[in-house]
């Protein structure tokens, strides 16, 4: 049920829904996707499908992980530097990030989803990880500016101090929109210091981009 040949079916779908990037689908070949849910729902880990994971939270569909973090890579030959991630959830999506990118930050506002995943990460032997506790409409200021930023949850509009926390050429991949019926997935690259660009993929289905109420 855990094993590398059920992982390897995962892999198989998503590369038949399109996608190519060979560093994305090997990373996400080794992670261990059944660890960042609870055991009761372990035996679905390797369906291409979102999940819960407690606080009305789900950790992500596995084609929108290896989607997102194509769209993030595509701009830099697979070398992206420091990357922050807004959302850890489970920590699903930073393991796959931390075995492609040099540093990751991730801000997480739910402060039992922030703790698991840390330790969880840290478990799994991730040095080059940094799980934070905050609010991500703020981005992480301490360590800006990013040559990627991802965000897994969904405002209605994207927040500018994300736009200014990345560098020039930087890329930002964000679900964008109101409800569950209307997002759609934006790829933002900041042109210069004071402009970007907007560009639009498909729709998908995030949970709300929230500020911390605690
Ligand atoms: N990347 C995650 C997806 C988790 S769902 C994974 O792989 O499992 C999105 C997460 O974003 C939730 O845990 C939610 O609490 C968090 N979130 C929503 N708004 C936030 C905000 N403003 N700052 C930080 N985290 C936020």
């Amino acid at each position: 049920m855990t094993s590398q040949r059920t992982r390897n079916r995962l892999i198989k779908r998503i590369t038949d829904l399109g996608i190519k990037n060979q560093e994305v689908l090997r990373v996400m070949s080794l992670v261990p996707r059944h660890l960042f849910m609870d055991a009761a729902l372990a035996s679905r880990s390797y369906e291409n499908t979102s999940l819960p994971i407690g606080y009305g939270q789900t950790i992500s569909q596995p084609y929108i992980v290896a989607r997102m973090t194509e769209l993030l890579l595509a701009g830099d030959d697979n070398q992206l530097g420091n990357v922050l991630e807004v959302g850890t959830g489970s920590g699903y999506q930073a393991a796959v990030l931390g075995g492609l990118v040099k540093s990751l930050d991730t801000v997480e506002r739910i402060l039992p989803l922030h703790r698991n995943a840390q330790t969880l990460l840290y478990d799994l032997g991730y040095r080059n990880i940094y799980s934070h506790y905050a609010d991500g409409t703020w981005g992480w200021e301490k360590r800006a500016p990013y040559d990627a930023i991802i965000v897994t949850a969904a405002p209605d509009k994207i927040p500018s101090s994300l736009i200014e926390q990345l560098k020039v050429g930087g890329r930002m991949v964000i679900p964008v929109g109101k409800n569950n019926a209307d997002q759609v997935l934006q790829l933002v690259i900041r042109t210069s210091e004071n402009d970007h660009t907007v560009e639009n993929h498909e729709s998908v289905v995030f949970v709300p981009f929230l500020q911390k109420t605690n």
